[in-house]
């Protein structure tokens, strides 16, 4: 069970004002906040142990070293990875997309084959473009239908020995829904092909077992699972990542090096090259440490709740459409109202306290199927309350009378 009240305390932005009204804040899908434990964790490091890692043979190193580490383990137990050196330490999703991306550039050949789904973020879609300028593959789409969900049958026609690779997320950003990703796993599997699945949207909703689903690679950040910005993970079978090259030279990432020639690290530290953000990956493991002790079954179990009555409460609201009625969601409601443009609904809300996310959600072809420049998307996690709903409600209510 959830326990709210307690909840809210730990989250120092929620008790601020905005506007002169009470912080409702509805932007999760674009990232989460931050508890208070997680910001200690930061405090702490660079107040008491800020060191540089695996290189110093002082205290403050040595203690930096391990905690580093220790959340890479904290990571490999919650996704459930075989072997802590399977989970890379990056900047966030997007990082870790291009790491494979660029590091495919030498695996495939002209007339290969790669599939994205219709429901890409544009960093599930432009980096796989980018691959495909570079190598001659062609980049194929699995179309989704009207309810914002994947039409399985059409991507099972795609598959074929040409494909090499696919590329799907677990969440839709734009629009909540959860694809099946364990079918389409397999499906590709069957003929060969290798996984990416974009767990930025889903990793705070639903607890990810990458050996489970059998999945090659899975990708996801640390700020939309109340960690800090700018960390991410990817994480590789073993076997892809030493197939892959490295993404970037420099220190750290070596062996040895000549003029002549320079030999790589092993797994992890192959992908890691330079000093990468030590307190953040350590927040993201007090962040993972939080999550757990809350319960994903606890999380999901409550945003569906806010999820089903923001829906009913919304749809009274005359000339409000959703976008994304996919029976399988997560707590996104994707909207706009019959005449009016998403952004002044954005901006007027704001004024009252509100903050949701106008515009195309970095997901342009799917406004594009909708035949719409954008949506209103409000987007909940576990320290919402019904009562925001309601304020919501009255704000959409509100802002409707002025503009029409
Ligand atoms: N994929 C999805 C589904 C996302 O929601 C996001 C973030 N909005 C990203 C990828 C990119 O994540 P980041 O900006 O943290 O790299």
């Amino acid at each position: 069970m959830i326990d709210i009240q307690k909840i809210r305390t730990e989250f120092p932005i929620l008790k601020q004002k905005v506007n002169g009204k009470p912080l409702v804040y509805f932007d999760n899908a674009a990232t989460s906040q931050k508890p208070q434990i997680v910001i200690d964790s930061i405090v702490n490091y660079y107040t008491t142990f800020n060191a540089n890692i695996h290189r110093g043979v002082h205290t403050l190193s040595q203690k930096a070293t391990n905690a580093f580490e220790e959340a890479r383990v904290k990571l490999q137990k919650h996704f459930n990875a075989k072997k802590n050196y399977e989970i890379i330490l990056t900047a966030g999703t997007t990082h870790s997309i291009n790491i494979v991306a660029t590091g495919f550039t030498s695996l495939l050949k002209k007339g290969d084959e790669i599939i994205v789904s219709a429901l890409e973020h544009h960093s599930n879609i432009v980096p796989w473009q980018m691959l495909c300028e570079r190598t001659g593959a062609i980049l194929k789409v699995i179309p989704m239908n009207e309810e914002g969900e994947l039409q399985l049958d059409i991507y099972e026609k795609l598959l074929s020995e040409k494909t090499k690779l696919v590329f799907v997320n677990h969440v839709s950003n734009a629009l909540g829904t959860i694809n099946p990703i364990k079918k389409i796993i397999d499906k590709a599997h069957h003929i060969g092909a290798a996984v990416l699945i974009d767990g930025a949207q889903s990793s705070a909703h639903i607890k990810t077992d990458v050996q489970a689903l059998d999945v090659d690679f899975y990708v996801a950040s640390a700020h939309k699972m109340c960690g800090p910005t700018g960390v991410g993970i990817l994480y590789g079978k073993e076997k892809w990542l030493h197939k892959l090259p490295p993404y970037q030279g420099g220190g750290e990432m070596i062996k040895q090096v000549t003029f002549e020639k320079t030999t790589y690290a092993d797994l992890p530290y192959k992908f890691e090259a330079g000093t990468p953000n030590i307190a953040g990956v350590i927040a993201f493991g007090t962040a993972i440490d939080y999550i757990n002790n809350l319960g994903f079954d606890n999380i999901a179990a409550y945003e569906d709740e806010l999820l089903q009555y923001a829906t009913k409460k919304l749809l009274q609201i005359e000339g409000l459409k959703i976008y994304g009625t996919s029976k399988t969601k997560t707590a996104v409601i994707s909207f706009n109202i019959e005449g009016i443009h998403p952004y002044d609904i954005g901006v007027i809300i704001d004024k009252l306290g509100i903050a949701v996310r106008t515009g195309h959600h970095c997901a342009q072809p799917i406004m594009d199927f909708y035949k719409i420049p954008g949506t209103v998307r409000a987007s909940f996690a576990f320290y919402n309350t019904f009562e925001e709903i309601d304020l919501l409600y009255e704000a959409i209510i509100k802002a409707k009378t002025m503009l029409s």
